[in-house]
């Protein structure tokens, strides 16, 4: 057999040519993507966290922690998977104990009793839940009200469900010289000019990412009213629910008068618990909702995975009993980030920025325009707004990653927002000396 007949015939010459000839392809419309997720492929947290994972960056980006999670869950999870059984499939709508735990938790929160398997759904992760809602509940043609700024995945799941998303921004109250995220409001006549018959709900985010704002219980009833009124749904992402600081109060939206029966709540054992790499979460709400997302989660992905359920479970078991004092994790860790809240604040006010003091979450935003960056320099990727070059340049220039806030809003509010940027500081003392040494010598490097 001559050489050419040898590589020919050879099988791994063989899988490198196919690999080849199949990369030649003429891409037809058989390899085009489906409508639903048209003009969805840009992502922040793909575009960002991969730059900023250089280990020389300060990484105030994407939301993570970096201080440890309480030992306890993960000593949990160590114990749970040293048993054979909890390394198989479990129940597909919540493993038992998680279910329960989270009942007797939230059965404390909402004053009410939760049934644990007709009300509640466990899923991957807060986006999990979100996803199982729209596609469960949310119609082709209807549309969803969504403030601004907004978690970025709730406009492209609510188009992928076929409906349309209705944009509200939040408006920053004039001639304050503090700016926290409670002087950010809705226009309650502009919010009631959003609502019509192809209403099917509207998302609330609160705590809300990025800007912190916690909607006090006149806003919440705002809301309410506005859904009874048009016998709407109402989608509340409360995955920071336990991250409130000093002088605010988290309210459910769902413990409002008539509003159980129409709110499907949203949370997240990654918030919860420091675990934002277990990719836990849950959705409560009435059963007749409920079921609904139930049927989306038993044709998708089935099942969560068990041992971080039954982690989960015990973290919460021991917190229900722990609620109302202070080692109970639900309020310590609150207290701690708000001491990372004002150092950050602090940091950021001298280097000449204005932050505005979030009132929960673990993110600020912070206001750049006094910087007067001039950015003509930084390639420009198809008309970027500033804060995306901002970043872009921060990243590269002073080893600081943030997030660029017009992320979250949709193109009408971008001249709004352009001029912050979003710090998380949901991080150890040494993250933030290290951002508090880039801020300081912010002019000289
Ligand atoms: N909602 C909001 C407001 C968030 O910030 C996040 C961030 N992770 C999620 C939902 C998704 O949570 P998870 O990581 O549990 O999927
Ligand atoms: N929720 C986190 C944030 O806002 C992370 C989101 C993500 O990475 N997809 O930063």
């Amino acid at each position: 057999m001559n050489i050419a007949r040898q590589v020919l015939n050879c099988p791994l010459f063989n899988i490198h040519y196919r690999r080849f000839c199949t990369s030649q392809y003429t891409m037809t419309s058989r390899h085009a993507n489906s409508k639903r997720i048209q003009g969805l492929d840009k992502n922040v947290w793909v575009a960002f966290t991969s730059v900023a994972a250089d280990p020389s960056i300060v990484n105030l980006g994407q939301g993570y922690p970096d201080i440890p999670p309480p030992s306890y869950v993960k000593e949990a999870l160590a114990k749970a998977a040293s048993v054979d059984q909890m390394n198989q499939y479990t129940r597909g709508f919540g493993h038992p104990s998680l279910v329960k735990g989270l009942s007797q938790v939230y059965g404390k929160v909402y004053g009410r009793q939760i049934d644990p398997f007709k009300e509640i759904l466990v899923t991957v992760g807060g986006y999990g839940s979100l996803f199982s809602t729209m596609q469960g509940l949310v119609e082709e043609g209807d549309e969803v009200i969504i403030i601004e700024p907004f978690f970025d995945c709730y406009v492209p799941m609510v188009r992928m469900a076929g409906a349309k998303p209705v944009l509200i921004p939040l408006r920053l109250k004039s001639g304050k010289t503090t700016i926290t995220s409670a002087d950010w409001v809705l226009d309650p006549d502009e919010l009631s000019s959003k609502f019509n018959s192809k209403t099917k709900a509207i998302i609330i985010n609160t705590p809300n990412n990025p800007i912190g704002k916690v909607f006090t219980r006149d806003e919440l009833q705002m809301i309410a009213d506005l859904c009874i009124k048009h016998d709407t749904l109402c989608f509340s992402d409360e995955v920071y629910e336990w991250l409130i600081y000093r002088g605010h109060q988290h309210i459910k939206i769902a413990t409002l008068p008539g509003m159980w029966d129409r709110t499907i709540t949203i949370s997240s054992a990654g918030k919860t618990f420091s675990v934002t790499g277990w990719k836990l979460g849950w959705s409560i709400g009435p059963e007749h909702l409920i079921k609904h997302l139930q049927t989306v989660m038993q044709n998708t992905l089935y099942t969560c995975p068990t041992p971080l359920q039954e982690a989960v479970a015990q973290g919460m078991l021991l917190n229900c009993e722990l609620m109302g004092q202070p080692e109970c994790y639900f309020t310590s860790l609150a207290e701690e980030l708000e001491g990372k809240r004002d150092r950050m604040a602090a940091i950021v006010q001298e280097a000449g920025m204005t932050p505005v003091i979030p009132e929960g979450g673990y993110f600020m935003l912070v206001d750049v325009t006094s910087l007067n960056q001039d950015l003509s320099h930084v390639t420009d990727d198809e008309g970027e707004a500033y804060d995306y070059k901002f970043v872009k340049w921060m990243i590269k220039e002073k080893k600081l990653a943030a997030i660029p806030v017009t992320a979250f809003v949709g193109d009408e509010s971008k001249k709004q927002f352009e001029k912050y940027i979003r710090l998380c500081f949901i991080k150890q003392d040494s993250t933030l000396d290290a951002a508090e040494k880039i801020l300081k010598n912010w002019t000289k490097i």
